[in-house]
């Protein structure tokens, strides 16, 4: 075993692993990278085909990225936005309110104001405390918010982002920690409970008896909730795909219609675009790089995070309206400050990164590269369907998630101790692919950077992994 995998099973303890596992095998210790590669202390590559916890946008080393946190090193790498004002910073707050804005077909509100914190949970964070703060402020203090999310959701490992959250294989254990939220079913067709269609082998399975029950559930909860005398202050969902409740995409059309439905109950918009934002959700025709607007859905909180800096330097932010802003406004001995902040919020090195891959991603190469991307997806995935235990097969735009399960006639699911999708993604690993699943379901989403040649090596690993850890 190498120096560093000894330093890192004597010292380490790693995020959602039992570390027991762990410790049983040698680690893979990565020392290097470059575009969708990465390298380890042997010096064998692999394919980053989760873009490291979908995080990285146009690979690892970009020059352009590189150069820009070099620039800005030799100036300063850090100081405190509490009190003081950056470049960069300033910079980049003013370029994400245009790219929010600039989808003509959504008129509003306008998002104007960007605060800046360090990951997706923080940003999620600031967008629960200022909603929560705000529908106070606008309709009583003796008012108690409630917030309403979606079944499976994930938001973060934070205490306000784990009791949005409903996955219970996480939050449980923190019950009695969390403040109460409620949540509704999420338009997950393959597992939909109103679904009549037959099992297909093939993405043209037909929903065509759907008649969005999935809406109108959600109709009924904002309807009950407004009964109870407090109506929901938020609603807060992934928009186009949920990403860890198991790559779940929405029909067309089901964001615009509970958005609609939500905002007709005067309950605010949040977005968590930490996983869907900055092009994952797709290339489209003059689309913006936010899921969201992909159905034309403006919301008032939009949270972003893994990618705002290509996936380089822990940062986030969460975008809001003038409205919101206002109401935090006052003299200061009546306190109505926004009382909310981290150490490295609006960290110079972060926005200097994300400036530069906001550039890149407004390149014609970048568009080019991410539409090719999606379309070789579109050739290469179909070819899993021969496989018995592939269920279901789940792409929008440069994100895919495969559902193995025991039968594909059934839809019976592997259980969670039988480590499906974790054997599956180790095949992988050996095969020089690095993944990791979402229980059974296996995620690629790699680098936008990817070849077409790449993505075949990917899906063929898949394949043959399949074969090698779960034979028919
Ligand atoms: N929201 C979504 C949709 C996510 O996928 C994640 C992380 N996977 C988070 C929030 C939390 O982000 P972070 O891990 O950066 O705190």
């Amino acid at each position: 075993m190498s120096k560093l995998a000894q330093l890192d099973r004597q010292f380490v303890w790693h995020p959602f692993t039992q570390m027991r596992d762990w410790q049983r095998r040698e680690p893979i210790v990565i020392t290097g990278g470059n575009g969708a590669v990465l390298r380890d202390v042997r010096g064998k590559s692999y394919l980053d085909a989760n873009s490291s916890i979908w995080t990285n946008l146009h690979g690892h080393r970009h020059p352009k990225i590189n150069a820009a946190i070099y620039r800005q090193l030799k100036n300063i790498a850090h100081s405190s936005a509490l009190g003081l004002a950056n470049e960069p910073a300033s910079r980049l707050a003013e370029k994400l309110v245009k790219l929010a804005n600039q989808k003509s077909t959504i008129a509003n509100p306008k998002l104007a104001k960007v605060f800046y914190s360090d990951d997706g949970s923080t940003a999620l964070e600031v967008a629960l405390k200022l909603a929560y703060e705000f529908t106070r402020r606008t309709r009583g203090k003796s008012v108690k918010p409630r917030f309403l999310s979606l079944a499976g959701a994930y938001h973060g490992d934070t205490i306000g982002a784990v009791s949005l959250g409903h996955i219970d294989l996480f939050h449980k254990a923190y019950g009695g920690m969390l403040f109460p939220t409620d949540q509704v079913m999420s338009p997950y067709c393959y597992r939909c409970p109103f679904n009549r269609a037959k099992p297909e082998r093939a993405d043209a399975r037909d929903y065509r008896r759907c008649r969005w029950e999935c809406v109108s559930q959600v109709e009924k909860k904002f309807a009950a909730q407004k009964k109870k005398g407090n109506p929901y202050a938020a609603f807060v969902f992934e928009p186009r795909m949920q990403g860890a409740a198991g790559m779940i995409p929405q029909p067309d059309g089901w964001l615009r219609r509970v958005a609609e439905i939500a905002r007709s109950h005067g309950a605010l918009l949040i977005a968590d675009e930490v996983m869907t934002g900055f092009g994952r959700i797709g290339v489209q025709s003059q689309a913006s790089l936010f899921a969201s607007h992909h159905e034309g859905v403006q919301p008032d909180f939009l949270c972003v995070a893994k990618g705002l800096t290509g996936g380089y330097l822990p940062m986030a932010a969460t975008l809001t309206t003038q409205k919101v802003f206002d109401a935090f406004l006052g003299e200061y001995e009546e306190f109505k400050t926004f009382f909310h902040g981290h150490s490295f919020t609006g960290n110079q090195l972060g926005a200097a990164a994300a400036l530069a891959s906001l550039e890149i991603l407004q390149s014609k190469k970048s568009v080019l590269q991410r539409s090719e991307l999606e379309k070789s997806f579109q050739e290469e995935l179909p070819a899993l369907w021969t496989l018995s235990v592939v269920g279901d097969i789940r792409q929008v735009g440069l994100v895919a998630g495969i559902e193995l399960v025991k039968n594909w006639r059934t839809r019976e699911p592997f259980a969670l101790r039988e480590r499906a999708g974790i054997r599956v993604c180790e095949a992988m690993a050996r095969r020089g692919v690095l993944t990791r699943p979402v229980g059974n379901v296996i995620v690629l989403m790699p680098p936008y950077c990817t070849t077409a040649k790449q993505l075949g090596k990917i899906i063929s690993s898949l394949r043959s992994a399949i074969g090698e850890v779960l034979p028919k």
